[in-house]
């Protein structure tokens, strides 16, 4: 006979293997959606192949509008920028295209890429929506896939970053042309390009540094433009910028014009691209009366940008 006692010893041991399996099982799938990286680009790489052709099926699944063709789930490779790569090379490797590797990154420009980075490469073409609130509603769904001329169904909600990812998407208007710069006008009128962007060796110490923006020489009191429609965020002080102005433009972009000599406009003000905001200076770290002109994207992103649009 089998008292209670057993009864309950056999019970918790069962309980207990249930439980151990349970766990298990968790731990597989958690390591089965930690990221895949990619070594290289080489074209020999399995994993490179594999990324190529999900991303050649997932097009066609994307593109097509019968409902019996699907997308493979939306999945991340990690990849790390060599010294050898830059954003056309990685794109065509990767059989990515523009708008998907500068979305999916939040690239300010193709500029925007540096050895040692590591961006994402989607196994699929596609762009995350650019709204800055979204929710993982139907409504949200069939609207964003009306704007996309895609079905419904083939978009995905991202919970990680809170965004609807449409495959085979392209940027909108205006966030492309921001990407390729034509969204920013020249900070001032005249000037000369002193130091450009990328390693240089600091005027102060000799040493290999990065400058993250251009410098433009012109003379002390030259009037200096708003480089796009925008808000004043920041207008003071700040360490080596000497007398900084931060303007905040749309889709998570902004500029920073730095050394000012005069501020010409106030914290909040609205600014119109080509407005008059302050007067080229030397304060801070510089050596001569100088602009030091940056465009970044997110501020959470240490990488500042300049593009060819001076
Ligand atoms: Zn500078």
């Amino acid at each position: 006979m089998i008292n209670i006692f057993q009864l309950l010893e056999y019970f918790s041991s069962f309980i207990r293997i249930v439980l151990a399996v349970y766990f298990f099982l968790q731990m597989v799938t958690q390591l089965g959606a930690s990221p895949m990286y990619l070594a290289n680009l080489e074209y020999s790489n399995p994993k490179l192949k594999s990324l190529r052709n999900d991303v050649k099926e997932n097009l066609r699944a994307s593109r097509s509008h019968n409902e019996n063709i699907q997308l493979t789930k939306l999945e991340f490779y990690v990849y790390t920028v060599s010294k050898s790569d830059n954003f056309f090379t990685i794109m065509a490797r990767t059989g990515m295209n523009l708008d998907s590797l500068s979305s999916v990154n939040e690239l300010a420009s193709p500029q925007d890429i540096f050895p040692g980075q590591k961006i994402l490469i989607p196994n699929m073409r596609g762009v995350y929506y650019n709204k800055e609130i979204q929710t993982n509603s139907d409504k949200e769904r069939i609207a964003i896939a009306k704007e996309f001329k895609t079905l419904p169904e083939k978009l995905f909600f991202d919970e990680s970053r809170s965004k609807w990812f449409v495959p085979g998407g392209d940027l909108q208007g205006r966030e492309k042309m921001f990407f390729y710069g034509f969204g920013f006008a020249k900070p001032l009128l005249a000037s000369v390009l002193s130091s450009g962007f990328g390693k240089r060796n600091d005027p102060f110490t000799r040493n290999e540094t990065f400058h993250g923006g251009v410098d433009l020489a012109a003379p002390q009191g030259t009037p200096v433009f708003a480089s796009a429609d925008g808000e004043i965020i920041f207008r003071n002080k700040k360490g080596g910028y000497g007398n900084l102005i931060i303007i905040k433009h749309e889709l998570g972009y902004e500029t920073r014009y730095g050394h000012l000599s005069k501020f010409l406009v106030k914290m909040g003000t609205k600014v119109k691209k080509g407005d008059k905001i302050g007067e080229v200076g030397h304060t801070g770290r510089a050596t001569g009366d100088h602009l030091h002109f940056e465009v970044r994207r997110f501020s959470k992103r240490q990488k500042p940008v300049f593009t060819g649009h001076l």
